[in-house]
């Protein structure tokens, strides 16, 4: 893989808080830059910030007043102050659903709410990421935004280049869902589909970035990656604002590349170092499809390292075989006392069709997963029901309606008379 490390200076580039680049691995800092590898040992690098110091009830109160999406967050983000004045697509702020209903079907007495993250501006949790990725873009110089996509990317990538005035030109497998590839490609920049998996569209990008026919391309996922993933942050303070700045015990969260799930920690983590919770322990669970579970694999073995899958599961969304974040998400799953589970198609399905019939929340595959695995592990025993418990869902179900629509459609087809409503016997 072509890696790109740190250069010895970069211009003096305004993201906020954001201090500089440190190496997950070793520690060494480099200056902010579109770098995203460690040039002494590999290891990935991560946004280290100068968090405000000062009064946590003056930070709340700050916070409580800005706007209804992410940038209230923006004193804690790698954005600039005026972030919420630019072209972008202000995602966030979504729904923390009290799910009563599917918690008296799962046996949760605790307390059970789903973060439904379906209605961001292109439908997924994406939005959140690329947001924070296009301010790096912005800083930095770039003129067109790229990734390599498991189908929600594209389209947040796309709706975002459309509204900030850049050229897109993105990367998808193939044989992804129609409702992914039509959105990816409506926003009218340039769709690629790769015949291969989402592993292959990856190392693709990985060598189109070391190339000059990828020179002034901000790879929201690669190069721009330290900044992309400090969006999964703000689901973390958004549960925790709208739980009444309380940490929940137990959160469910899906793993593709395991992104979220570590900077869902970081930013627990730092919600408790700046005194707007109260520090308590919580448990982190990973949630995976069968078809594609090289981490619950490796959690199950008792292994550190993470051992790559070929995918083959409906959850699309989720297929990544070689996750870069694994390692991590293992660390955090044991340290937090939680767990890395999986569910099958068959129990993805159920799940998103449990979570539609007692919330009225349709879930993406990726949702069927959370929800499936939150089950199971109540089953046996992982989970405990007594807890407060954050399941959450990270894409909406008109995307993956090839999921469902063979087991989903009317109750009968009838002609339009009273006679033949009587005949199919649902009236009550
Ligand atoms: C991308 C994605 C995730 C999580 O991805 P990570 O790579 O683990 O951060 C979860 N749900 C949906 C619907 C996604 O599109």
């Amino acid at each position: 893989m072509a890696v790109q490390t740190a250069a010895p200076t970069t211009p003096s580039v305004d993201l906020g808080p954001a201090a500089g680049l440190s190496c997950r691995e070793c520690g060494e800092r480099f200056p902010l830059g579109p770098v995203f590898a460690c040039e002494h040992c590999f290891g990935p690098l991560e946004v280290a910030y100068d968090l405000p110091a000062g009064d946590p009830e003056e930070l709340r109160k700050r916070i409580e007043a800005g706007p209804a999406n992410i940038w209230r967050y923006a004193p804690l983000l790698p954005v600039p102050a005026d972030v919420a004045d630019k072209p972008n697509l202000n995602p966030g702020w979504t729904p923390l659903v009290k799910a009563d209903n599917l918690a008296r079907e799962l046996g949760v007495t605790g307390g059970l709410y789903v973060k439904d993250d379906s209605g961001n501006p292109t439908h997924s949790f994406k939005d959140r990421v690329v947001a924070q990725a296009l301010e790096a873009a912005r800083a930095f110089g770039f003129t067109t935004l790229s990734c390599s996509s498991t189908g929600n990317l594209a389209g947040a990538v796309g709706a975002a280049a459309a509204r900030a005035g850049f050229r897109s030109c993105v990367f998808i497998p193939h044989d992804l869902e129609q409702g992914k590839v039509v959105m990816a490609a409506v926003y009218g920049g340039d769709l690629v589909g790769i015949e291969g998996t989402y592993d292959d569209v990856n190392r693709f990008c990985s060598e189109l970035i070391g190339d000059p026919l990828g020179e002034g391309w901000g790879f929201v996922n690669v190069n721009l990656r330290p900044y992309y993933a400090e969006g999964s942050k703000t689901l973390a303070y958004e549960i925790c604002e709208q739980l009444g700045w309380r940490l929940p015990d137990q959160l469910v969260v899906p793993i593709a590349s395991g992104s979220q799930l570590t900077k869902i920690d970081k930013g627990l983590q730092e919600l408790i170092r700046l005194g707007l919770v109260e520090d308590r322990p919580y448990r982190i669970f990973g949630a995976q499809a069968q078809g594609c579970s090289p981490v619950s694999a490796a959690f199950k073995a008792g292994h550190d390292v993470v051992r790559p899958q070929k995918p083959n599961t409906i959850a699309k969304s989720l297929a990544i075989g070689n996750p870069a974040d694994g390692p991590y998400v293992l660390d955090i799953a044991r340290r937090t006392g939680g767990a890395v589970e999986d569910v099958d198609d068959e129990q993805i399905v159920d799940a998103i069709k449990l979570l539609a019939r007692t919330e009225g929340v349709f879930a993406e595959t990726a949702g069927g997963v959370t929800v499936g695995v939150t089950r199971k592990l109540i089953e046996n025993g992982l989970l405990d029901p007594s807890l407060t418990t954050v399941v959450l869902n990270t894409g909406d179900g008109l995307k993956t309606l090839d999921a469902v629509a063979p087991t989903t459609g009317p109750t009968a087809t009838i002609r339009p008379s009273l006679d033949a409503f009587r005949d199919a016997g649902l009236a009550h």
